[in-house]
C-alpha cells in the first residue's frame, strides 16, 4: 500500500468498506505503457473503472477510449474527449445505439457476426469496422473466450462483406483474456491476425489496423512480469508475423492501467469456526462478492490482503462477505491464511482493487450500499 493511500486512510478514517484510488498510479501506468509500446495507440477500456476522475485524467493524458455502451460513450464525450478518440468496441450493440454513436461522430466499431455487420451498414454507413477473432484465452485468470469473436474463415468472409455493404474494413481485433500471464498468447493471436491480413490482401482488401485488446495484468497474489516484458512480447509477435510492414496498432488496457491504483479497506465483522475440532476460521468482512469483489467468482482473481499484523503466526481461513447469500464466499479453496491475532473490528486492506470493483457492486443487496470510492 503506498504512502498517499495510507495517509488518506489514517487521516480520514472513512467508513468501510471503501475503495481509495491513487490517480498518480494510473498516470504513471499510462506513461509506462506509452513508453514501452510507443507504436500502439491506447484505447482505455472504460468498463474497468468508469469514474469521472479516472476518465478525465486519461482524457488529459491524450488517451483514446474503448467504450461498450451509450452511457460509456456519453461519459467520455461529456468529459471532453472528441468522438474520433472513441471506439465502440462491444460486438453486441443495438442498432439504435450504433446510430446514436454515429450521429455523435463515432466512426470506429467492432463486430464479430454477420447480423452485427448488417446493423453497422444500416446505422453507420462508411464507418471503419474491425472484426474480432476468437481466442481460447489459455493462461488467463479471467478469460473472455467463447462469447466473443469468430473463427478466421468467417472473419475473412465478413471483412470482405463489410466492403460490399459500404463499410470500411479497417482491421482485426482480439483479446487474449484478462489477467493473461502467458506471454506467448500474443504470438498466437498476432499469427492468426497476420494470416487474415494475407487472406484479405488476396481479396484486394488492405487491412490497416491490429487491435491487440487488453490482457496486461495487475499485481494480485502471484508475481507477474513487468509491463516492458509484455510490450516486448507484443512487439516481437508483430515483427515476426508482419516483418517491416507493420500495421497501425491499438491496445485496450483496462486492468493494467487502473488495477494497482486502488486499495479497498474493509472491517472484520465476525470471526468464527464451524465446530470445536475445526482449525479453519471463517473471516467475514463488510465487503463481499456483492459489494464489488465479483471477480472472486470461482476464486479467479486472488487479491493480496494486508493486515496490521506483519509478524506473528497465521492460520488457514475461509474469507466471506456479509450478505445472506451462501454464494458470498470470496476464498475457500485458494489456501488463504491470516494472522491468528486478527480480531473482530480490525480494518484490513484488499490490494490492487482499482479495476472491476466499483461498478460490479450491487445497488443494495441486503441493504448494503454500493461501494464508496475516493479518487485522490
Ligand atoms: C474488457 C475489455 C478490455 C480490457 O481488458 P483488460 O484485460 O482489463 O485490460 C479490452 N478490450 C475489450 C474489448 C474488452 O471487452
Amino acid at each position: 500500500m503506498n504512502e498517499k493511500i495510507s495517509r488518506f486512510l489514517a487521516e480520514r478514517q472513512p467508513e468501510t468498506p471503501c475503495l481509495v484510488v491513487d490517480l498518480d498510479v494510473i498516470a504513471e501506468n499510462y506513461r509506462a505503457l506509452r513508453h514501452y509500446l510507443p507504436l500502439a495507440e491506447v484505447f482505455y477500456a472504460v468498463k474497468a473503472n468508469p469514474a469521472a476522475e479516472v476518465v478525465s485524467l486519461l482524457v488529459g493524458l491524450g488517451s483514446n477510449f474503448d467504450a461498450a455502451s451509450v452511457p460509456e460513450i456519453d461519459l467520455v464525450l461529456g468529459l471532453g474527449a472528441s468522438p474520433d478518440r472513441i471506439s465502440f468496441g462491444n460486438t453486441i450493440k443495438k442498432q439504435r445505439d450504433i446510430a446514436w454513436a454515429f450521429e455523435r461522430g463515432v466512426r470506429l466499431f467492432a463486430f464479430d457476426s454477420e447480423a452485427e455487420l448488417h446493423k453497422l451498414a444500416e446505422a453507420a454507413p462508411g464507418a471503419k469496422v474491425f472484426c474480432r477473432i476468437l481466442m481460447t484465452c489459455d493462461g488467463a485468470d479471467w478469460p473472455l473466450s467463447r462469447k466473443f469473436g469468430c473463427d478466421l474463415e468467417m472473419a475473412k468472409d465478413l471483412l470482405i462483406q463489410a466492403r460490399t455493404l459500404g463499410l470500411d474494413p479497417h482491421g482485426v481485433s482480439f483479446h487474449v483474456g484478462s489477467q493473461q500471464t502467458d506471454l506467448s498468447q500474443w504470438d498466437i493471436a498476432v499469427g492468426k491476425t497476420a494470416m487474415l491480413f494475407t487472406a484479405l490482401n488476396e481479396a484486394g482488401i488492405e487491412l490497416k489496423m491490429v487491435n491487440i485488446g487488453g490482457g496486461f495484468p495487475a499485481r494480485y497474489r502471484s508475481e507477474v512480469s513487468p509491463v516492458n516484458a509484455y510490450a516486448d512480447a507484443v512487439m516481437h509477435a508483430m515483427t515476426s508475423h508482419f516483418g517491416n510492414r507493420l500495421p497501425a496498432m491499438i491496445i485496450e488496457p483496462g486492468r493494467s492501467l487502473v488495477g494497482d491504483s486502488g486499495v479497498l479497506q474493509t472491517e472484520i465483522v465476525l470471526i468464527s469456526v464451524k465446530s470445536y475440532e475445526d482449525n479453519v476460521r471463517w473471516v467475514y468482512l463488510d465487503v463481499g462478492k456483492f459489494g464489488g469483489l465479483a471477480e472472486t467468482m470461482d476464486e479467479a482473481i486472488k487479491y493480496r490482503i494486508r493486515t496490521q499484523y506483519a509478524e506473528g503466526a497465521c492460520g488457514p481461513v475461509v474469507i466471506a462477505g456479509p450478505t445472506c447469500d451462501s454464494a458470498d464466499i470470496l476464498y475457500e479453496k485458494a489456501g488463504y491464511e491470516m494472522p491468528l491475532d486478527l480480531k473482530v473490528g480490525d480494518r484490513i486492506e484488499i490490494l490492487s482493487t482499482g479495476a472491476y470493483t466499483t461498478t460490479y457492486s450491487s445497488v443494495g443487496f441486503n441493504g448494503f450500499k454500493p461501494l464508496t470510492a475516493y479518487y485522490i
